[in-house]
């Protein structure tokens, strides 16, 4: 499609225009123009943090030499004829005004030829006066270079961020849009050195590594591919066991876009629910494929938000495929005897009266990356377990259980805590929830902070049991209390769950109930060190096994930890 003015109504229906902000943005644009150009390669180089030189390159299909002079003019784009082309959008650019506003606060420049052309065509702008398009010898494609950004604007040049920020913002686009778009060679060099390079030979995993850390991006669970469905999500997504503590390891692209979208955002964390402790966040990088009519991509100016027509449908299918990714992997982690347990031995032999119990509970807790194993889950349970046989407990702690398959360690507060928490939901779903009268209603006071955030959750926590109501000030009254919590106090109760409120950054209603609950059987569950009767243990055992995860608590630790019948053999040396 040939480049032209859109006509009043179609530049009218665009949505707010787009500003220059910062360096990273002037990268954002011009690689996305690359892009839409079919570019396989795209060098893109970078002098002081972008406020010297911003430089990209790109092999794509290059401009028509009579067409150049107004790829520089406003609403000028070969992406869109008419406004409802606006409702199907197939293009990052589509709105004709990224070079027209890059141009008018820097000194720009633009070489570009097609392989129609047996020359280039060169155009340089100043400060957004334009001088003759000028013939020149140049490759196919399109270079555009941009100097002396806001030399023009000084306002602007206060709000850059220090140079360190703005590189690190400019080397996280090219790194998104290398995710993006795999089959794409990107290369970037900041001052001269390069920061970037991604081969483009469709490896997205590598990629993967300068966004987390190789590391991370070995372990991450690739989603599974399903080429025929009309909503496609690809990806891939961290095991429970990799999380972070807030929820910036979360990336979107819908249609090749990058967007922010606290609805996606909601939709990963819920499939992780119970599978990671509170406070901690999944990382992920997502890439939602809809027919391009089924997504409104001219919602925000920076095209940083889209909006899907049919939201619910989407956001089912990226909850249903992480969740199925994430519990199809789910295994416990293996032991590794070689560690804990043999220092553990050391101490008493060398006279040291019995195993540090504590140093091995955290050597356990951090606990290596799961080995995968062969177990057979039940059918309908989701990552269930094998039938168990109690053996006896260790230090109070650990259950010790037979299984068709070797020897299992299991903790036994957190494997109390998975019985409760999914006793609870289920009385919770099934209208059915057990909650206890208080004889007396009792009150409690509580420190400002405390009562506003005890206030924002009195829903979740009436759902769960809780009859709780503000009683003037910071006080609340309590007149029942969850069930399974009749054994505490109830002012005792609730302030545990109010010291915890006060870390939650504004979470969803779903995710706040199942962080309720998930303290609340955190506080209900047999504690570690009490000491458990053989038929007791083997009660929770029974218990564990009807759970539909039975291998997480509901903060996502571990309850059980495997130690096969080979790898037992292998210790003792009775085979290599
Ligand atoms: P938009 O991308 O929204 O159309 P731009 O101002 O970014 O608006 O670009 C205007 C037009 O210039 C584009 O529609 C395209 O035709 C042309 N153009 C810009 N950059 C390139 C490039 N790297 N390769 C080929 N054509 C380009
Ligand atoms: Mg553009």
């Amino acid at each position: 499609m040939p480049i032209r003015v859109l006509p009043e109504e179609v530049a009218s229906a665009i949505a707010a225009g787009e500003v220059v902000e910062r360096p990273a943005s002037v990268v954002k644009e011009l690689v996305e123009n690359a892009l839409d150009a079919g570019a396989r390669r795209i060098e893109i180089e970078v002098l002081s943090a972008g406020r010297e030189l911003i430089a990209v390159s790109d092999d794509g299909c290059g401009i028509p030499a009579e067409e150049v002079p107004l790829a520089l003019a406003r609403h000028a784009t070969s992406k869109l004829e008419r406004a409802q082309d606006l409702f199907a959008i197939r293009t990052l650019g589509f709105r004709g005004e990224a070079l027209a506003s890059i141009a008018a606060v820097s000194r720009l420049e633009l070489v570009s030829r097609t392989a129609q052309d047996d020359r280039g065509t060169r155009v340089q702008v100043e400060g957004g006066e334009a001088g003759a398009a000028q013939p020149i010898g140049a490759p196919v494609g399109t270079a555009v270079r941009v100097r002396d950004l806001f030399f023009n604007v000084p306002a602007r040049l206060k709000f850059l961020k220090s140079d360190n920020t703005e590189r690190r913002r400019i080397t996280e686009w090219v790194t998104r849009y290398a995710l993006a778009y795999p089959r794409v060679s990107f290369r970037l060099r900041l001052d001269g050195r390069e920061r970037f390079y991604s081969p483009g030979q469709g490896d997205r995993r590598e990629v993967l590594a300068a966004l987390f850390g190789a590391q991370a991006a070995r372990e991450m669970l690739a989603l599974p591919e399903e080429p025929t469905a009309s909503i496609r999500v690809t990806g891939f997504v961290s095991p429970p066991s990799v999380s972070r503590s807030n929820r910036r390891g979360l990336t979107f692209f819908v249609n090749g876009r990058w967007v922010q979208d606290p609805s996606l955002v909601a939709a990963v964390t819920q499939a992780y629910r119970a599978l990671l402790m509170v406070g901690r966040y999944p990382m992920a990088v997502l890439f939602i494929d809809v027919p391009p009519e089924a997504v409104d991509v001219n919602v925000h100016p920076a095209k940083a938000e889209v909006r899907f027509r049919e939201p619910e449908a989407v956001l089912t299918v990226v909850q249903r495929t992480v969740r199925a990714t994430l519990l199809g992997q789910a295994t416990p982690p293996a032991m590794d005897l070689g560690r804990s347990w043999a220092e553990g031995w050391r101490h008493e032999t060398a006279g040291v009266p019995g195993p540090d119990w504590q140093a091995a509970h955290a050597a356990l807790r951090n606990l290596p990356q799961p080995m995968p194993l062969q177990l057979h889950p039940r059918p309908g349970s989701e990552g269930g377990m094998p039938l168990l046989r109690a053996v006896g407990q260790v230090g109070g702690t650990y259950l010790v259980a037979e299984g068709p398959d070797g020897l299992y360690l299991i903790d036994q507060h957190a494997a109390h805590e998975r019985v409760l928490f999914e006793r609870l939901m289920a009385q919770r779903q099934e209208g059915s929830l057990e909650c206890q009268a208080l004889l007396e209603p009792e009150t409690v006071s509580l420190s400002h902070e405390q009562a506003q955030s005890l206030e924002s959750q009195l829903d979740a926590l009436r759902a769960l049991g809780f009859d709780v109501e503000p009683f003037g000030g910071s006080t609340f009254r309590v007149r029942a209390i969850p069930q399974i919590l009749s054994a505490l106090s109830p002012v005792q109760a609730l302030w545990t769950l109010v010291e915890d409120f006060e870390e939650d950054e504004s979470p969803l209603a779903e995710e706040v109930e199942a962080r309720i609950a998930a303290r609340v059987c955190k506080r209900a569950a047999i504690k570690a060190g009490q000491v458990l009767a053989l038929a007791e243990q083997q009660q929770l055992l029974r218990d564990l096994e009807a759970c539909s995860s039975p291998r997480t608590c509901p903060h996502g630790r571990p309850t059980m930890i495997h130690l096969s019948v080979e790898s037992l053999e292998r210790q003792f040396g009775r085979r290599g």
